[in-house]
C-alpha cells in the first residue's frame, strides 16, 4: 500500500480524508516506525480509509498496532458511528462475532503445575472438544438455546456449569441487551445447536501459563495476580453460530444498501442505518451471538476446572480457579462517548480490538473500578501473552480500546509453507511449552514467527496511552483447536 501516512508522532499515522473520494473523517494508525512498513504489505491501510467512509462515523477511522486485513475492516479496526445518524456493518464485528479471552486464575505454582502438565493437557483435550465443525457434549434444545442466546453465561451457570460470581467478572456481565432471537435464522440455529462448548480451530487456544513479570505491582494485586502464578487463557468465539448470523445480515444489508443511497468503496463494508429495520435485526442476532460465545466460554471453563480438578485431586475452590476477566474482541457496543465536550451516543464497533475502559467507567467490576478493566492480549503459542489495564487516556484516544493480540503477519498458507518439513511441536517442546492440536497443519499455520512480536504491539499501545501493563506470562501448556 503506497498511500499517504502522515506521522504525528513516534505511535500515530494520519491517513489524511483528503486521500479518497468519500473519506468524511482521517483514518489513524497506531503503530511505530517499523512496523508501518510491514503494515504497508498488505490492503488494510485502504481498509481504514474505507472505513472512514461510513454514514455517520465519529471520531477518526481507527486502526490498532495489530492491525492486519480482515473482512471489510482491517482486523484492529475501530469504528464509532452515530446511533442516530449513522451505520452498522457486520464486517465491523466480523464473521467470529464476540470471538474473545478470558483468563482463569489458580492459586498454583509453576513448580506445582510444570510436572502434570502432560497429565493436564491430555485430560483438557479430551473434555473440551475441538477442530472444525466438532460438536459439543452437551446437545442443547430449541428453547434451551434461545435462553442461552438471551442471557448469556447466566443460561450455563444457572445450569450448573460455573460460579455465580464467575458472571460479575465478564464483559456486559456475560449477557448483551438487546437480543432477539427472531432475528436468528434457523440455520444459525441448526449449527449453534451442537457447537455449544466447542473450542473451535487454528487460533481459537486453550493455554496454560506462568506469571513471569510484573509490570505494576500495585493493579496486579487489585487483579489478584503474582509472580510464577499459574493461570489459564481461553480464545475461542461464537463457532458456526456466530458465523451464520453474519453470513445471513451481510446478505440483507448488500441488498438494502441501495434503499438508504448508502454507496461505499468496498462492498464488504455492506451496512445500514443502525435504526433502520435491517440494522437493528443484526443488532439484535449479533447480540444473541455475543451471548453465544459468552455462554462458550463459560461451559468451556466449567470443563477446565474439571479437569484440573482431576489431575491434582482438589476442589477448583481450593485450587483459587476464579474468572480474572473476560473480554469480547469483534462486537458493536452501544456507548456513550464524550467527543469535542459532547457526550455522544455511539455504536462502536470494535473488529480485532479489546475494549480498554479507564477507571470508574460503567460496566467494570466493583473490584476493579478504582484501576479500569483487565485488557487481555495474548501473543503466540511460543512466546507470551500480557495482560494489561484500561485506561483513562484510552476514553479519549480510541473510544475506549486497544489491540487484540499481536496480530499476523503472515497467512495461514504462507505460514504453513515457511514451517513445512519442521516438527513444530518438538521445536516449541524444548522452549517448554507442551502442545498438542487436532491437526499439525494448524501447528504450522500457527507457529509463532506467523504472528508480530506481542511486545512490540503492546509497547506502543502503552506508549499511546491506550493501556497500561500489568502482567506478562509465558505458555508451558497449550492446545489447539
Ligand atoms: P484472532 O482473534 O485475531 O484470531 O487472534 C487473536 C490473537 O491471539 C492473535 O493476534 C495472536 O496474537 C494470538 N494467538 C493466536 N494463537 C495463540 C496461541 O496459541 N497462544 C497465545 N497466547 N496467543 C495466540
Ligand atoms: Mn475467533
Ligand atoms: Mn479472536
Amino acid at each position: 500500500w503506497n498511500g499517504p501516512l502522515k506521522k504525528i508522532d513516534d505511535w500515530r499515522w494520519l491517513i489524511p480524508r483528503e486521500y479518497k473520494k468519500g473519506m468524511l473523517t482521517d483514518g489513524l494508525i497506531f503503530a511505530n516506525e517499523r512496523m508501518i512498513g510491514e503494515i504497508r504489505k498488505d490492503q488494510a491501510p485502504e481498509q481504514v480509509a474505507n472505513v472512514a467512509c461510513l454514514p455517520g462515523i465519529v471520531g477518526h477511522s481507527l486502526a490498532m498496532p495489530d492491525i492486519h486485513w480482515g473482512y471489510g475492516f482491517p482486523i484492529g479496526g475501530v469504528g464509532a458511528t452515530h446511533v442516530d445518524e449513522g451505520v452498522i456493518s457486520p464486517g465491523g464485528v466480523g464473521f467470529d462475532i464476540n470471538c474473545g479471552v478470558r483468563v482463569i486464575k489458580t492459586t498454583l505454582s509453576s513448580d506445582e503445575c510444570i510436572p502434570k502438565k502432560r497429565d493436564l493437557l491430555s485430560t483438557l483435550f479430551h473434555s473440551v472438544p475441538s477442530g472444525v465443525g466438532s460438536e459439543g457434549k452437551i446437545k442443547f434444545t430449541q428453547p434451551e438455546l434461545k435462553k442461552i442466546l438471551g442471557d448469556g453465561a447466566k443460561a450455563i451457570i444457572q445450569r450448573g456449569f460455573g460460579w455465580d460470581e464467575d458472571k460479575l467478572m465478564i464483559e456486559e456481565q456475560g449477557a448483551m441487551s438487546g437480543a432477539d432471537t427472531t432475528a436468528v435464522s434457523e440455520k444459525a440455529f441448526e449449527r449453534g445447536k451442537s457447537q455449544l462448548g466447542t473450542l473451535g480451530s487454528g487460533n481459537h487456544f486453550l493455554e496454560i501459563e506462568t506469571v513471569k513479570q510484573i509490570f505494576d505491582p500495585q493493579i496486579a494485586k487489585v487483579f489478584g495476580l503474582y509472580p510464577d502464578q499459574i493461570l489459564i487463557m481461553i480464545h475461542t468465539g461464537s463457532r458456526g453460530f456466530g458465523h451464520q448470523v453474519c453470513t445471513d445480515h451481510l446478505r440483507v444489508m448488500q441488498n438494502a444498501m441501495r434503499k438508504y443511497n448508502i454507496y461505499l468503496p468496498d462492498r464488504q463494508l455492506a451496512c445500514a442505518p443502525f435504526q433502520s429495520i435491517e440494522g437493528q435485526q443484526y443488532f439484535s442476532a449479533m447480540a444473541c451471538a455475543a451471548n453465544f460465545a459468552w455462554a462458550n466460554r463459560q461451559l468451556i471453563t466449567h470443563w477446565v476446572r474439571e479437569s484440573f480438578e482431576k489431575v491434582f485431586h482438589r476442589s477448583a475452590q481450593d485450587l483459587g480457579m476464579g474468572v480474572l476477566y473476560d473480554v469480547a474482541h469483534n462486537i458493536a457496543k452501544i456507548e456513550q462517548h464524550r467527543v469535542n465536550g459532547k457526550t455522544l451516543k455511539l455504536c462502536v464497533h470494535r473488529k480485532g480490538a479489546t475494549r480498554s475502559f479507564g477507571p470508574g467507567q460503567r460496566d467494570l467490576p466493583e473490584k476493579y473500578c478504582s484501576v479500569g478493566q483487565p485488557v487481555l492480549i495474548p501473543g503466540d503459542m511460543g512466546t507470551g501473552s500480557f495482560i494489561l489495564c484500561g485506561t483513562a487516556r484510552a476514553m479519549e484516544e480510541s473510544f475506549g480500546t486497544a489491540c487484540h493480540g499481536a496480530g499476523r503477519i503472515m497467512s495461514r498458507s504462507e505460514a504453513d509453507k515457511s514451517a513445512r518439513g519442521r516438527n513444530i511441536a518438538n521445536e516449541l517442546e524444548e522452549k517448554g511449552v507442551l502442545v498438542m492440536a487436532e491437526s499439525n497443519a494448524t501447528l504450522r499455520e500457527e507457529i509463532p514467527a506467523a504472528y508480530k512480536d506481542v511486545g512490540e504491539v503492546v509497547d506502543v499501545v502503552e506508549k499511546a496511552g491506550l493501556a497500561h501493563r500489568v502482567v506478562y506470562a509465558q505458555p508451558i501448556a497449550v492446545m489447539k483447536g
